[in-house]
């Protein structure tokens, strides 16, 4: 083999450790593979988390400007997608919210009929969901009662549930922050701190009491032996030898937080994983396959992208009597028809930047006519109640008094994202979205919204990318390399192998064929574990193994 010293530096190096990277690492050390990770972002101690969103260096990643954070912002013509980067990927960041789909998504996108897909997908989520430690919300907050009351009013009152939740809640009876050792792992995991419903899930729990997974899946891969390389950017991967992946593969990458000395490496292994997310795998797939160094990556990348079909509305209650931002993250939601589901999700107090992205709702088509009107309800505002408007505005005190009500829904709804010289910037190729618009205006959600700050005694809001730029904001951006029986239609096949190439494999958001409706962590967890379960204990691994060759068995 050619490799270093005739030797790998890994059995598997996997690109991301987020919820498929995590999974992944863990299982395979499991079963007595030599793991390497390779995460961009940086390893967070809760202790060295943000108390606030003012924190903007250590909130936000954009390591050229020296913001060294966990948060991820990307703007592009069709979406606005927010995630994570962080040892354990999106978890750092996320609310803790693990739902699984309703049964009829295995029935649609380019997954359906490729396997029993209801009969077996029940014990992976069942796994997934003990190893991430869900359960239902104990800790309703005064964001909770409100969306309670809203669906009562609106007659859906039925359909309002407490969410399922990565977050360890105190006892019955008991105050939030007493220390426990280990309570999931049979004193194999960490010792942890009960939540004290600080509403701070999003800006990450300095407690130590949301399960992510550098406190489960990572921190078992660790102990167990898997090598977790922080700030390392992977850059190009490379099959040795005939050009198939049948040799092994070398991965290079470059320190992701240095400005100048960016320190290259190169490691050799004998598989891959890529686990980047939904939309690092996509950016870093194209990268690779226009540099030649994996050219038989299928045209479908990049193909089918979905985004949850998601809008973002909310409230405001200036000099709110109840302190919003009290609760977890996400703490209740409900289901408004069939098709529609609103979560009420706050952040903690003093955590007011996100202030500078609302505005007041505004009803109508998208476009020149629903800025115009936009602007006509701003000055009918200021004129008529200067001093309302003026306290609605300010960013100062927003988490406590506001509610985002973030609204999902399972219709289907796709973009194409490409690799393409911009316009504004011919010099370089990016990642640009492509296709019909995805709809920002979801009027049942508007409703609810409204009917929401009336129960609340307050205004209801938008956010104004929607408005201006009719551009939906999602922090659940899937599909780009999706599950399909042949390249024709897909990047990988059921078990994740990518077409055209041996010992590659996909395990993250990226393969999800079908519009989930919910949070899609669980989901993917759920997908990684059953992926991870077709490949033999290392003592019995027949490497090569491809995926045209299993579509075919
Ligand atoms: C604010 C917020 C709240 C959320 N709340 C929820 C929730 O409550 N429930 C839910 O289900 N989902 C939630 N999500 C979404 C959830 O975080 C993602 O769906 C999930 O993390 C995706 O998992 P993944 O395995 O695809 O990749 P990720 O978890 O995104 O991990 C990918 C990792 O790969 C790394 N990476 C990327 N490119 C490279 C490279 N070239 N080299 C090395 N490393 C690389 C990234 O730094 C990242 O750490 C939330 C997201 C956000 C932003
Ligand atoms: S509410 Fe606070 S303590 Fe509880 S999990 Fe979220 S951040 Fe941690």
């Amino acid at each position: 083999m050619a490799s270093r010293n005739g030797q790998f530096d890994f059995d598997f190096i996997v690109i991301g450790s987020g919820f498929g990277g995590s999974v992944s690492a863990h299982r395979l050390t499991e079963k007595g593979y030599r793991v390497g990770v390779m995460e961009m972002g940086r390893r967070w101690k809760p202790s060295d988390l943000p108390r606030t969103s003012w924190s903007i260096h250590r909130w936000f990643w954009r390591p050229k400007l020296g913001l060294r954070g966990f948060f991820n912002m990307r703007l592009f013509r069709h979406v606005t997608i927010f995630h994570g980067c962080a040892v354990g990927g999106g978890s750092i960041t996320y609310a803790g919210t693990l739902l699984p789909p309703p049964e009829k998504v295995w029935d649609s996108g380019s997954w359906a009929g490729l396997t029993q897909w209801k009969a077996e997908m029940p014990r992976h989520y069942e796994t997934a969901s003990r190893m991430l430690g869900a359960t239902e919300n104990k800790i309703l907050g005064p964001a909770d009662h409100l969306l309670q009351k809203t669906a009562d009013a609106c007659g859906c009152g039925h359909a309002f549930y407490r969410t399922q939740v990565a977050i360890l809640q105190p006892a019955n009876g008991e105050p939030g922050g007493q220390m426990v050792p280990d309570p999931y792992f049979g004193g194999e995991g960490p010792a942890r701190t009960t939540c004290t419903a600080c509403g701070g899930c999003i800006m990450g729990c300095r407690y130590g009491a949301k399960n992510s997974l550098d406190m489960n899946y990572l921190y078992l891969a660790e102990k167990h032996g898997a090598r977790v390389l922080p700030e390392t950017k992977v850059v190009n991967v490379r099959p040795l030898g005939d050009g198939d992946g049948s040799a092994g593969y070398e991965v290079h990458t470059v320190k992701s937080t240095a400005w100048i000395r960016q320190k290259p490496q190169r490691f050799t292994c004998r598989a891959v994983i890529f686990s980047a997310s939904s939309l690092g795998t996509m950016e870093l797939l194209f990268r690779l396959r226009e540099r030649g160094s994996l050219p038989a990556i299928s045209g479908q990348l990049g193909k089918t992208v979905r985004t949850n079909s998601e809008s973002i509305i909310g409230a405001r209650v200036p000099n709110c009597p109840n302190d919003l931002s009290q609760g977890i993250a996400i703490g209740s939601r409900v289901y408004i028809d069939e098709h529609t589901h609103i979560e009420a999700v706050r952040y903690p107090g003093g955590s007011d930047t996100m202030s500078f992205l609302t505005t007041l709702l505004t009803e109508g088509r998208p476009g020149s006519q629903r800025i115009a009107l936009w602007l006509k309800n701003l000055l009918g505002s200021w004129l008529r109640h200067p001093l309302k408007t003026l306290r609605l505005f300010r960013p100062w005190g927003w988490a406590r008094e506001a509610v985002i009500l973030l609204c999902m829904q399972a219709l289907d709804g796709q973009i194409e994202m490409c690799w393409r010289r911009p316009w504004f910037w011919p010099f370089k190729k990016f990642l640009v979205s492509r296709g019909e618009k995805v709809p920002t205006f979801i009027p049942q959600a508007n409703e609810f919204a409204k009917k929401f700050a009336q129960v609340a005694g307050g205004t209801a809001m938008s956010t104004l990318p929607e408005i201006l730029f009719d551009v939906p904001g999602t922090a659940h951006c899937i599909g780009g390399c999706v599950i399909a029986d042949s390249a024709a239609r897909g990047v990988v096949d059921d078990r994740h192998r990518v077409f055209g190439y041996k010992n590659l494999y996909i395990c993250d958001g990226s393969v999800i064929a079908a519009n989930l409706g919910v949070n899609p962590s669980l989901t993917i967890t759920a997908l990684a574990e059953r992926a991870m379960s077709f490949i033999p204990p290392a003592a019995r691994v027949c490497w090569n193994e491809s995926a045209a060759e299993q579509s075919a068995a």
